[in-house]
C-alpha cells in the first residue's frame, strides 16, 4: 500500500492544489490528513472541500478546532486568533460540521496519528529529541505521524538509540532499519526555511518514505489574504518559510 501524508494546510489553496497535482502524477491507495485545515489563509472553504473530498483519514488540529469554537482562540497567537475569527465568518456549515466530526489522533494498522503527540495530541509540539523521544517510547506502532509544528522531521528509534533529522525534499527513509516519528512538514505554512508546500509519501510494501516539496504561487496567496485583510505577517512569511 501507498499512502500519502499531508499536514498543516491552513486554508492555502494554491499550495494544496500544487500538491495534489503531484499526488495524481502517481496515485497513492489512501490519503492521511494531519490536521489544521484551516487558520491563517485565506481559502478555508476550498481546502476543506478537497480536503474532505481525498482524504480517507483526516486528523483535527489546534486551528481547527479554535475555528468551531471547541478551543479558545485568546490561547492563540495574534495574527493567529484574527485569521481564526475572520475564518469562523466565513466557514460554511457543512464544513464546520465535517472539522466537528474529527478526532486529532487515530490508530491504523501499523500506524499512530497525532496532529501534535501521542501525550498532548492537540497542542504539543514534537520538534526537540526529547519530546521525539517521548513520543516514540509512548506508542508501539512501527511508524508515528504528527504535523503541528510546520517543520518536516524523521526521527528513527532502533533499541535505545535516536537518530534524526529535518527531512528536506528528497529524503528517503528505511522504514525497516527503526521505529519512526515522521512530520511531513506544512502543505499551506512550511516553516523549515523551505517555502514550497511539504508531503510525505510511504511506501510500506517496499518499507520507504520519502519526503516531497512542491513550488506553488505564493504571490496569489500572498494576494488572496491581503484581498481580506488579513495580517500582513501572514503573507509575509510564506515567502520565506517561516
Ligand atoms: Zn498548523
Amino acid at each position: 500500500m501507498r499512502v500519502v501524508v499531508i499536514s498543516d494546510i491552513h486554508a492555502n489553496l494554491h499550495a494544496l492544489e500544487a500538491v495534489l497535482g503531484a499526488i495524481d502524477r502517481d496515485p497513492p491507495d489512501e490519503i492521511w490528513c494531519l490536521g489544521d485545515l484551516v487558520g491563517y489563509g485565506p481559502r478555508p472553504n476550498e481546502a476543506v472541500d478537497e480536503v474532505r473530498r481525498r482524504a480517507k483519514v483526516c486528523l483535527v488540529g489546534n486551528h481547527d478546532l479554535g475555528v468551531i469554537g471547541a478551543l479558545e482562540i485568546d490561547e492563540f497567537a495574534p495574527d493567529a486568533a484574527v485569521a481564526a475569527q475572520w475564518t469562523q465568518t466565513v466557514l460554511l456549515d457543512e464544513h464546520r460540521v465535517f472539522l466537528e466530526s474529527l478526532s486529532p489522533e487515530a490508530k491504523l494498522e501499523g500506524a499512530e496519528l497525532y496532529h501534535g503527540s501521542p501525550r498532548d495530541p492537540v497542542w504539543e509540539y514534537v520538534i526537540s529529541e526529547e519530546t521525539a523521544r517521548d513520543a516514540l517510547e509512548a506508542t508501539l506502532a512501527p511508524i508515528v505521524l504528527v504535523g503541528h509544528s510546520h517543520v518536516a522531521l524523521a526521527v528513527g528509534l532502533s533499541g535505545s538509540t535516536l537518530s534524526g533529522e529535518l527531512a528536506p525534499d528528497g529524503m528517503e527513509v528505511a522504514l525497516d532499519e527503526a521505529r519512526w516519528l515522521l512530520n511531513p512538514g506544512s502543505v499551506g505554512q512550511p516553516r523549515d526555511g523551505d517555502p514550497r508546500a511539504a508531503w510525505l509519501e510511504l511506501d510500506l510494501d517496499q518499507a520507504k518514505a520519502l519526503f516531497h516539496r512542491e513550488a506553488y504561487d505564493i504571490a496569489r496567496t500572498q494576494e488572496e489574504l491581503r484581498e481580506r485583510e488579513l495580517p500582513e505577517a501572514l503573507a509575509e512569511r510564506l515567502a520565506h518559510g517561516v
